[in-house]
């Protein structure tokens, strides 16, 4: 029965979900042998490093890629990155087909005057930072403000608005990275304003999380209720209906009683940045509005627009995603995942989008090679497996429990290796 070797880079939900549509499709005609390739020695992609760290149960389909990563045909090779410690094209010589999951990581740019100031930054950068990714630690966050805005309408938007507005003593039961939780405790900030270029009736917010933030105990979220009735008119009598469950869920924060509390989150609907200004650092940022030029003072704003995959070497991009047709994308390389489809949609998407790229490259298939495979291209170079990976991962559960937390995330990429056994 031939067996087909497979290399997939990045070991994010599209990664493990490519991997599983694999195992799904063995038979007695052919079986797979699946390598996934990981740069950090901590593999599930924004699993662990963008979803928000007070949103646990988001968090629990790591259970199902470590069922997927158990399966026998399947190894991991985290530490290992595409590009600097393995060659594209080395992976197309040994493997049969070669997938790309490497997602969306840069932050889009506003383009606009004073993006260059201490005191503005991405949510690429922010979200990792807090979330204990290795590279973002040193990550310049000035919180002693009063005052942040965060530019965006998007789920990220919100969840980096959340962050910053909560009680912080709430990111105590959390995996929220210790040097992060340390930093928000100091936090001056007070008042956190999410800026919408357009309406609410085109907010990518989705309902769920909008329901959520009424719940919040520390923070008064404010919207106004003529905005949302003025996007209730403007959606018309049919809306779409996740148009509608939005602006319902708007509607009942903007009909919540307002409570006293000191932290404020407040949602600012056709506000259109135009400059950030400052001397050497945020000071404020200019919008145009429907009335005309407003200011608003502010020490810290985070812009949350969306994100552009990072450009790997041999590999064509076009509008921040890798150049593909359903996923394919030249010879025997693939794409799946925040790479091939730019950053939309929930976990789950990702787990359609892959199995139907499967089927592609199934059906491309002709006769193994047979060649080898990525431990005769990576020599003696630090490799966490697996197994490595569980060791990490127990380490980190099992200093979470004293502290009632889910686990303890170590950002530093030598005491990961450390706890790796390497
Ligand atoms: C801030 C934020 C919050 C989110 N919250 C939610 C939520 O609450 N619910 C929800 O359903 N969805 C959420 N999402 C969306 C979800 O995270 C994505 O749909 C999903 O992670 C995309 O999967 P992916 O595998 O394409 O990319 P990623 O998850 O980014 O995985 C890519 C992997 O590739 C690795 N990699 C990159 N380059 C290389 C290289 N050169 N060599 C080797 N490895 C490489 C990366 O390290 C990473 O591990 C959120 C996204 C963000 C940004």
């Amino acid at each position: 029965m031939p067996t087909f070797q497979v290399a997939i880079v990045g070991a994010g939900p599209a990664g493990y979900f490519a991997a599983q549509a694999l195992q799904n499709a063995q038979n007695e005609d052919k079986t797979f042998a699946i390598d996934m390739i990981e740069r950090l020695p901590t593999p599930w992609g924004l699993v662990r490093s963008g979803v928000a760290p007070d949103h646990p149960k988001i968090k629990t389909v790591s259970k199902v890629f470590e069922k997927i990563a158990t399966a026998g045909n399947f190894r991991l090779f985290g530490n290992v990155e595409l590009g600097t410690d393995v060659q594209l094209t080395d992976l197309q010589a040994k493997y049969d087909a070669v997938i790309i999951a490497t997602g969306s990581s840069l932050g889009r740019k506003l383009g606009i005057p004073g993006e260059d100031l201490r005191g503005y930054l991405s949510a690429a950068d922010f979200v990792p930072w807090y979330n204990a990714h290795p590279d973002y630690t040193g990550v310049d966050v000035p919180l002693d403000t009063d005052t942040a805005i965060v530019i965006g309408a998007g789920n990220v938007a919100m969840d980096v608005a959340r962050m910053l507005a909560l009680e912080p003593s709430e990111l105590d039961p959390t995996d929220t990275a210790d040097h992060a939780i340390a930093e928000l405790k100091k936090s001056g900030i007070r008042k956190v304003y999410i800026c919408a270029r357009r309406g609410a009736e085109h907010a990518a917010f989705t309902s769920p999380e909008l329901r959520e933030l009424p719940k919040l105990e520390h923070t008064n979220v404010i919207i106004s209720k003529a905005d949302i009735d003025a996007a209730i008119i403007a959606a018309g009598d049919t809306p779409e209906k996740d148009v509608k469950s939005n602006l319902d869920a708007m509607l009942a924060i903007a009909e919540h009683v307002k409570t006293s509390h000191e932290r404020t989150m407040e949602f600012l609907f056709h506000h259109v940045p135009t400059e950030i200004k400052g001397t050497d650092r945020v000071q404020e940022v200019v919008f145009k509005t429907p009335a005309g030029e407003k200011v608003i003072k502010a020490g810290l704003v985070i812009s949350a627009i969306g994100y552009e995959a990072a450009p790997l070497n041999g590999i064509t991009y076009e509008k921040g995603k890798v150049l593909n047709t359903e996923g394919r994308v030249k010879e025997n390389i693939y794409v799946v995942g925040w790479a091939k489809r730019g950053p939309s949609g929930v976990i789950g998407t990702n787990k359609s989008d892959a199995a139907a790229v499967i089927e592609l490259l199934i059906s491309d298939l002709k006769t193994p090679k047979n060649v080898g495979d990525l431990s005769d291209l990576i020599g003696s170079h630090k490799v966490i497996t697996q197994t490595h990976w569980e060791a990490i991962n127990t380490a980190e559960v099992s200093s979470g429990e004293p502290l009632g937390k889910p686990r303890v995330k170590v950002a530093d990429k030598t005491e990961l290796l450390r706890l790796g056994g390497l």
